[in-house]
């Protein structure tokens, strides 16, 4: 069966594209082996002059890319243009830090010199969603390329053009710079063949970011013949609003934080956990700033919330929306779809809504936020926690030394103090619960795809403390 890009803005068929048959997968595979061979043992400057050259291509080439992000998948032109720029500056980044990320790490022993080394393992697979059909890509393959690994993506199917056009900028750059080939490729596969995919011996490990359902399934492949993951999954993000915010400033952000992307982000805030005696005041700002929004069309550059990805997605939120009504839950703002042939849906505000309901205990990922009252501090933790995921948070408060009191009792892989949750090449990104393990970015993020090697150099200096045992 063919696989569909389809405009969710218009509902138009844009492309289709042949599913790879075994021979085309098996000389992918082959190749980038072969890739592996010559990239292992490149030193960190060749592997530098390519990953800058990447960076160099995704910005000569930033409106052309965007536009196939915005076509495929429906976010605001200016957020695709943002997300090309982003991975820009993360392959700049990997390229300057990746050396001393990597650097060996001297371990004394009873040898004349030991230390760690960090050694690539060889061919990843990267299963890779389409809400941000770049910058998910370029977060892993940036690290994989500097450690000496080789990709192999197994990009969303409604952005396999998003796929082939990355594929296509690292070829480019590698041919500019006298890289090998091979070093990333794109498999147009379905999720249903990536099983198979993990099982081949020719693949070393595997990253996935996707929802928990398919972070479930990868593991259990992996874990059969014994491969190395990382998963990033969903998010249920709390965000926490505290008696003593700046609450014109926290509605402000809300806004941002939850209809960015067209509200279709893991670490978006999707409950709004507001602590009573403050609860008007910030519902009152949240609609304010949430009417203010311009929904339309994702290519008109003036528009900041646009089409959802897929028409099943819309359906799937309609649903959530509609059983959370039914329970007791109000809109305040929007609460349906919007008509026409897009997969358009109102910015929608929901209040009084409770843990047993599906705004609250499942993720709402599109343009529906959640507001929760909270008794106090406490409550608010305790709702916070209140959830199978732990991806990021947010805390507001004028006491910082408060904020960093609740933070640290927030169950989810980062907290941000009167900000929203957003991904820094800087800084580690992961969850724990069904947010998934393992952390991209950051040092964290490149040595998870490495072997960690010790290297011992004799004679013994004198007798091993312990007895000699393995
Ligand atoms: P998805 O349905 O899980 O798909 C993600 C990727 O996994 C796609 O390439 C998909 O391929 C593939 N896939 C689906 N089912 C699979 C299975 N059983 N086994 C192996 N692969 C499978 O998720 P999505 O709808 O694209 O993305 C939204 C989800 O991703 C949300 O839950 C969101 O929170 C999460 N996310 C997490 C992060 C993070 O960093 N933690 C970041 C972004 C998004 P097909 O398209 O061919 O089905």
């Amino acid at each position: 069966m063919s696989i569909e890009s389809i405009n969710p803005a218009t509902g138009e068929l844009i492309e289709r594209f042949e599913p790879f048959n075994q021979q085309r997968i098996d000389e992918a595979l082959d190749r980038a082996q072969q890739a592996f061979r010559q990239w292992r043992v490149a030193s960190y400057d060749q592997r530098a002059t390519l990953v800058r050259a990447i960076a160099r291509t995704l910005r000569a080439q930033k409106g052309r890319l965007a536009r196939v992000i915005t076509l495929e998948m429906g976010k605001p032109i200016v957020e695709s243009e943002a997300e090309v720029e982003k991975c820009a500056w993360n392959c700049d980044f990997y390229a300057e830090e990746a050396q001393r990320f990597l650097a060996h790490e001297p371990a004394p022993s009873t040898a004349q010199e030991s230390y760690v080394a960090f050694r690539p393992l060889g061919v990843v697979l990267a299963v890779m969603p389409w809400n941000y059909p770049l910058w998910q890509v370029f977060r892993f393959a940036a690290p994989a390329l500097m450690a000496g690994n080789v990709g192999v993506l197994k990009h969303a199917s409604n952005v396999t053009r998003c796929g082939l056009e990355i594929e296509r900028v690292i070829a480019e750059a590698a041919q500019a710079v006298g890289a090998p080939t091979g070093l990333f490729q794109t498999l147009i596969v379905p999720g249903a063949e990536v099983d198979k995919l993990i099982k081949d011996p020719r693949i070393a490990a595997v990253t996935l970011t996707g929802s928990d359902p398919a972070g479930v399934s990868v593991a259990m492949a992996a874990g059969s013949v014994l491969k190395k993951t990382v998963l990033e999954l969903g998010g249920s993000d709390a965000f926490i609003i505290l008696d003593d915010a700046d609450i014109a400033a926290a509605a402000q952000m809300a806004a941002k934080a939850r209809f960015q992307n067209t509200g279709q982000s893991c670490i978006a805030a999707k409950r709004f956990i507001v602590v009573e005696a403050v609860a008007d005041e910030f519902e009152r700002a949240f609609v304010k700033a949430t009417e203010a929004l311009k929904v339309g069309d994702p290519l008109d550059t003036a528009t900041q919330v646009g089409a959802m990805a897929r028409r099943d997605l819309r359906d799937d939120l309609e649903r959530q929306v509609r059983a959370s009504l039914a329970q007791g839950a109000k809109a305040l703002i929007g609460g349906e779809a919007l008509n026409g042939p897009g997969a358009f849906y109102a910015p929608t505000i929901l209040t009084n809504v409770t843990p047993e309901m599906p705004a609250f205990k499942e993720e709402t990922f599109g343009p529906v936020a959640a507001v929760i009252h909270a008794r106090d501090e406490a409550d608010a933790i305790r709702l916070a926690n209140d959830s199978p995921f732990g991806l990021g948070g947010a805390v507001w408060t004028r006491d910082t030394a408060r904020g960093e009191r609740v933070a640290a009792q927030i169950e989810s892989g980062a907290v941000f103090i009167n900000g929203m949750t957003a991904s820094d090449p800087r800084l580690p990104f992961g969850g724990v619960k069904r947010s998934g393990y393992g952390r991209e970015l950051s040092s964290y993020g490149i040595r998870e795809f490495v072997n960690i090697q010790t290297v011992w150099i004799g004679p013994a200096k004198g007798a091993t403390p312990a007895p000699a045992a393995e």
